[in-house]
């Protein structure tokens, strides 16, 4: 088994092998992943996240002539549709689950960031799709993969013919790491001092782990822990002013890409929550917790431990998703023989 990091060792994989690192200080910068909600066909071929798309694209996938719908919530999903735009693919609509008022308010808070705001308007102005608020998909089909996507808004339902669907429902903090090494958790969020210092001696954290503020953000907060994880707490601490002005930004995202409720009532009973395991929604809403329902439906054990249904369950049941466990990704059978083999030797020398 994998144990829990002892202070001063992390152990990681690269490729086929096991490394165990040393560290005097170590900082988290794991990033967030995509929220994903589940409806009705959200696990044919050719729907994924927003990010997810956008990733894939710049992998390699052609997407030039084909036909995106892209949505779900958050500033993403305009950076994506230019971004699959510019690629040659025909962004056909773009769907935001929140208000329009919510937008408004949004962009007027966003004065204050100049910046931001006219990266917004140009990922605007170069997708000519329509875009919907309060708008999402409640239904997809396909024969074998994507066809087709329901979009509905308050007023309306309607059909629309699309080879991909880019949706993702804003971002989740990757705290795991952090959890394993006993990080507090504020919120969903590792809390962090003004030097990015967890509550753990030694361990730094930046980035989205700590708040969804975008690059800018991520790229401050990472000079303040590099910073200050050298010691240089006086350079670190010219930064500080600069992160403090962004948290008006994390805090205005916040507010604005609120989930609709309304998205709780997306999946059917036969929709796949845990597609890992194949666990549909009306196997999950009988049991009253997480734990409960993992033990009884195996939701959230397969290969990602919980990382895609974990989240979705959250929202959809208000349950507390808890319960971190080592390996924080999953790992080679191998490396989990390596690590039973040095913790024998370890307990066996001490
Ligand atoms: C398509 C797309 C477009 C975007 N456009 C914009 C934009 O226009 N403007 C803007 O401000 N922001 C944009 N963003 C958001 C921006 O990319 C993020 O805010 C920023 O990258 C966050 O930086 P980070 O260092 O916190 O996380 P990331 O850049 O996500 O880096 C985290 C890294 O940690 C790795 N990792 C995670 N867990 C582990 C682990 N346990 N062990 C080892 N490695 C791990 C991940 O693989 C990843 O490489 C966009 C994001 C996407 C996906």
């Amino acid at each position: 088994m994998f144990d829990h990091p002892s202070a001063g060792v992390v152990a990681a994989e690269k490729g086929n092998e096991r490394l165990e690192l040393r560290y005097g200080k170590l900082i988290l910068a794991t990033g967030a992943r995509e929220l994903f909600l589940p409806f009705p066909g959200w696990t044919l071929p050719g729907i994924c996240g927003a990010g997810g798309l956008d990733a894939m694209a710049r992998g390699g996938l052609p997407v030039s002539g084909k036909r995106v719908v892209v949505a779900g919530t958050g500033p993403l999903l305009l950076a994506v549709a230019a971004h699959v735009a510019a690629r040659g693919a025909k962004v056909v609509a773009i769907c935001e689950q929140a208000p329009l008022r919510s937008l408004i308010q949004f962009a007027g808070r966003m004065l204050g960031q100049p910046a931001k705001l006219a990266q917004g308007i140009r990922y605007r102005w170069a997708v000519r799709a329509p875009m919907y608020f309060g708008c999402w998909p409640v239904e997809a089909r396909g024969d074998g993969a994507l066809e087709k996507v329901t979009l509905r808004t308050r007023l309306r339902r309607w059909t629309v013919t699309c080879d991909f669907l880019a949706c993702g429902f804003h971002l989740v903090p990757n705290t795991e790491l952090a959890q394993l090494i006993g990080c507090r958790i504020e919120d969903g969020l590792v809390a962090v001092d003004e030097m990015q210092r967890t509550s753990v001696e030694n361990v730094l954290c930046a980035g989205e782990p700590t708040g969804i503020g975008g690059v800018e953000m991520a790229v401050i907060e990472g000079q303040i822990a590099g910073l200050a994880a050298a010691g240089a707490l006086n350079e670190a601490g010219k930064f500080v002013p600069r992160r403090r002005k962004m948290l008006g930004f994390v805090r205005a995202l916040r507010e604005a890409f609120v989930l609709d409720p309304e998205l709780r009532r997306l999946a059917s009973d036969a929709t796949i929550v845990c597609r890992c395991e194949d666990v549909v929604y009306g196997d999950l809403r009988r049991y009253s917790g997480w734990r409960d329902a993992k033990l009884q439906t195996r939701c959230g054990m397969g290969p990602c431990q919980g990382r895609i249904c974990g989240a979705a369950a959250e929202f959809l049941f208000g349950w507390c998703v808890e319960g971190v466990r080592p390996p924080a990704f999953p790992v080679l059978v191998a490396s989990l023989a390596t690590a039973s083999t040095v913790s024998e030797e370890v307990q066996e020398g001490s």
